[in-house]
């Protein structure tokens, strides 16, 4: 039986042991009652949390600022009974230049929407990923790398953490090295290339031992099933791949340096950079199903 005495006890200590620092990026805000708000956080010591900042909402405070996404704080918070509450925030950093630049701020905030949505799987790295999202966003707000390329980096190097990095090198159906003359699609749910030769249904074997073809049921049509006997993977979510926009994503990925002051980069550079970042858009957005927002105000 538990006496009051004993209760009392508990809480003291429970109270006593029940706070702890992190140092976070701050991802979104929600508000919460008549002035509070929830921060979605990423921490270094724990990975993703979720914390009340209380009275944030209330003009003049000085958490107000200081819980807005983007912004870094080391912060002391006491363990809630449903959501952790924040008892004291020093700000390490804001990125004030951002504010000035509203394509360098959605790509910003982009990298805190993905980071916000596969967070959960970086917990075990989750001080390199810290320090790998302060770096990325420091250098999209104060230096003149070109934010596609600083966003495709960004992108590429979460899958890899991740470890869904693509397969850029071989057709994933007949396993052939890919070559700029064999390609056809990016296929998202295999996170790979499919070649020419098995796009056109040449290498049926293959293809569909990949994708598990099977006939179906004696309810589908002759039309349906010649169909899905040359695209077994017809419906899926696909997206057709240029050599320049192939080669632009071999680099990056490769990790090799690439040069992000391309100023005199020619017009058709510009845009497989945009193809290659939308595609890799799509297939994180693929992976976590859910849409990405934060570049929905800019055209990139
Ligand atoms: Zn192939």
């Amino acid at each position: 039986m538990i006496t009051g005495d004993h209760r009392f006890y508990k809480m003291a200590y429970d109270e006593q042991m029940a706070t702890y620092s992190v140092h976070a990026v701050n991802l979104s805000t929600y508000p919460l009652g008549e002035t509070d708000k929830i921060v979605t956080m990423f921490s270094a010591e724990r990975g993703m949390i979720r914390a009340v900042a209380k009275g944030a909402r209330k003009p003049g405070a000085k958490i107000g600022g200081r819980s807005e996404p983007l912004n870094v704080n080391q912060y002391l918070l006491a363990k809630g009974r449903n959501l952790d509450i924040i008892t004291q925030a020093e700000s390490i950093g804001s990125f004030p230049r951002l504010r000035h630049d509203l394509t360098r701020l959605s790509f910003a905030l982009y990298f805190a929407e993905l980071t916000q949505s596969f967070g959960q799987g970086l917990s075990d790295e989750s001080a390199a990923f810290f320090e790998y999202l302060g770096l990325s966003l420091s250098r999209m707000a104060d230096s003149e790398e070109d934010p596609v390329l600083l966003s495709l980096e960004f992108e590429l190097h979460l899958l890899d953490e991740l470890g869904y990095k693509p397969e850029l090198t071989i057709c994933i159906a007949c396993a052939e090295p890919m070559t700029e003359y064999r390609l056809a699609i990016f296929h998202h749910d295999s996170g790979g290339l499919i070649c020419s030769d098995c796009h056109r249904g040449k290498n049926q074997e293959s293809v569909q031992e990949h994708f598990s073809f099977e006939y179906g049921e004696g309810a589908q049509s002759n039309a349906v099933l010649q169909e899905r006997k040359y695209k077994p993977y017809a419906g899926h979510v696909t997206t057709h791949i240029t050599p320049l926009v192939w080669k632009r994503l071999v680099t990056m990925s490769s990790g090799l340096k690439h040069d992000q002051l391309e100023t005199n980069a020619s017009e058709g550079m510009i845009r497989a950079n945009q193809a290659a970042r939308k595609l890799i858009q799509t297939y994180l957005e693929h992976r976590s199903s859910r849409r990405m927002k934060a570049l929905d105000l800019i055209d990139v």
